[in-house]
């Protein structure tokens, strides 16, 4: 990462969290820019190439689930993180799946926000060196662990930062059981604190590009009580 400061863009229609994230994120020393709408969101991530996108899901006009769409178009590597004052299950699924690299539920804190934010800093590497890129393979599906794509026959999906990793630390391990207690140390380290349910829900995404069928997965599978597996 340079030396000069990280560049934050918010994408959120909800003026005073606007002012609270751009308060937090400037005392942090993270530079701060904004979009009121999808719409200027997609344009404004296309013109000061942020280091990281805090996206909201419910936004006038374009919705956050087609911004997410748009910006991953052209950049499969910013990390985009969403805010959604929804906590159902398929929203959040459907926001990983177009894209997202994580996801915070309103009310949330501000502070774990932050450590959120510090841990994706923390991971990502400044320019993935397309010509030495680590490569796995699941089933049919080549997976590139520093571009956060999967190729699965001809057509590539983005994976997103946390399911790559997700998937990166299953594969260290592969054909044995790994916690969820294990992962969640391995990705997210001690500062932030998702629960299980996320490990589980980035699990879902991985099977939905990475399995023929994710309702009865050949290759990462739940062993119960004990965690998850990728097969050999
Ligand atoms: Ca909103």
């Amino acid at each position: 990462m340079s030396e000069e400061a990280k560049r934050i863009l918010i994408i959120e229609d909800e003026t005073d969290l606007v002012l609270g994230l751009t308060d937090a994120f400037e005392f942090e020393g993270y530079q701060v820019d904004y979009a009121q709408t999808g719409e200027l969101g997609v344009q404004k991530a296309e013109e000061i190439s942020p280091n990281l996108i805090v996206l909201d899901l419910m936004l006038a006009g374009m919705n956050g689930y087609n911004v997410c769409k748009a910006i991953r178009h052209r950049d499969t590597v910013t990390p985009i993180l969403i805010l959604s004052a929804r906590s159902q299950e398929n929203d959040i699924i459907r926001g990983l799946e177009a894209g997202a690299d994580d996801y915070m539920t309103k009310p949330f804190s501000i502070g774990e926000l932050l450590a959120r934010v510090r841990a994706i800093f923390r991971r990502i590497s400044p320019s993935p060196d397309r010509s030495s890129s680590r490569i796995i393979t699941v089933g049919d599906a080549v997976i590139n662990i520093d571009s956060y794509t999967a190729t699965v026959g001809n057509k590539q999906v983005d994976l997103g930062f946390y399911a790559t990793a997700i998937l990166h630390v299953l594969h260290d391990k592969r054909g044995e059981p790994v916690s969820r207690d294990d992962i969640l140390d391995a990705v997210w380290g001690i500062d932030a604190n998702p629960t299980n349910r996320t490990i589980d829900n980035f699990i879902l995404k991985l099977r939905r590009v990475l399995e023929k069928n994710p309702a009865k997965p050949k290759h990462i599978l739940t062993v119960y009580g004990q965690g998850y597996k990728l097969t050999q």
